[in-house]
């Protein structure tokens, strides 16, 4: 509902970064700089995020212009969504599975390449907190179900009712026909992945989602999974993903960004490049979204889907914008 409030209340740039007149002279600074020196500064502090979450990337800010580091920063980002209980794709409030059961999806990874995830966590309203857990605190990368949610406990996170009765009497809505066809652009994929670098320069990412509304019991799609909705390396960059998960699992999306960037490509050719392997492999069939974002080691930053409509945020010392993504089909 969100992205949906902001097309209608705001500005929307084309991709790319528009400055405020205030930073626009900050920044004519530094390119001069650059010019003088011959070297192109990179741009830092940065936040990216999927969608319009513009509460999201400005927490995220709040902790990076403070000097705070891209970890903290995607972290305390995406939590901000996952509080959210109108946000029905993400956290307490996100739509159900078939079932009338709320399991959460999310990951983390640091500029080390430590990840930690969660897959299918019910009652625990802070899924990426407890990913980060996962990646700190125990020698394994991703735990699941049952097994997640007691963790979570041992950890000290609450037991909290996920179902809101909006998103119940949805379901009920929904469970007269039962009918099982994500619509794109249509409020129920809008995964938060989010990626940071930070006044070092170095790159963390977040992934989080309630995943598809009334998926089946058990699903687990792209966003929790490492080299699918969500990449990073520190030396290239960092790329995540929001859409139909399955596609992006079998082409390992993001991981294949990072890789592009890695032998040369920009980030936005990147993303092109991976939505075009997804296109190739459904070449009957392509009524879903997907949407990348990615961001290199300068700072540069880059987004692409298959239908228009989608969008991301990034906030630099040039402004905080939210970009219209080019898409693979045309408007
Ligand atoms: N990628 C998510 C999933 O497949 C959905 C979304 O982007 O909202 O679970």
């Amino acid at each position: 509902m969100q992205r949906r409030k902001f097309l209608k209340n705001s500005t929307i740039g084309t991709a790319g970064l528009i400055s405020t007149p205030l930073m626009a002279s900050c920044q004519d600074q530094k390119k001069a700089k650059s010019a003088a020196t011959g070297a192109s500064e990179p741009i830092r502090p940065l936040a990216i995020c999927t969608w319009d979450f513009h509460n999201a990337s400005a927490e995220a800010w709040a902790v990076l212009k403070d000097g705070g580091s891209s970890l903290d920063a995607v972290e305390r980002g995406v939590r901000v969504e996952e509080a959210d209980v109108d946000n029905q794709t993400v956290g307490i409030g996100g739509r159900p599975d078939r079932d009338g059961k709320v399991t959460l999806d999310a990951c983390i990874m640091d500029k080390d390449g430590n990840c930690g995830a969660v897959l299918c966590m019910q009652n625990i309203a802070h899924p990426i907190s407890v990913a980060r857990k996962v990646m700190e605190e125990t020698p394994h990368v991703m735990l699941a179900g049952k097994g997640a949610e007691q963790f979570a406990y041992e950890k000290g996170f609450g037991k909290v009712d996920l179902l809101t009765e909006k998103s119940k009497q949805e379901w009920i809505e929904w469970k007269k026909t039962s009918q099982y066809e994500p619509i794109i652009n249509i409020e129920n994929h809008d995964t938060i992945g989010m990626l940071a670098i930070d006044r070092n320069g170095d790159i963390s990412g977040a992934c989080t989602t309630s995943g598809m509304g009334y998926k089946m019991a058990g699903r687990v799609g792209d966003s929790p999974i490492i080299g699918a909705g969500l990449f990073v390396d520190n030396e290239v960059g960092g790329a995540t993903a929001t859409g139909v998960g399955e596609e992006v699992v079998r082409t390992v999306g993001s991981f294949l960004i990072v890789e592009l960037m890695r032998q040369g490509k920009s980030p936005q050719e990147a993303c092109e490049e991976g939505v075009k392997r997804i296109i190739a492999k459904n070449k009957e069939k392509q009524d879903f979204q997907i949407g990348f974002i990615a961001v290199n080691k300068k700072g540069e930053t880059g987004g692409y889907c298959i239908h228009p409509g989608f969008t991301f945020r990034t906030y630099t010392e040039q402004g905080h914008v939210n970009n219209l993504s080019d898409s693979y089909i045309k408007p």
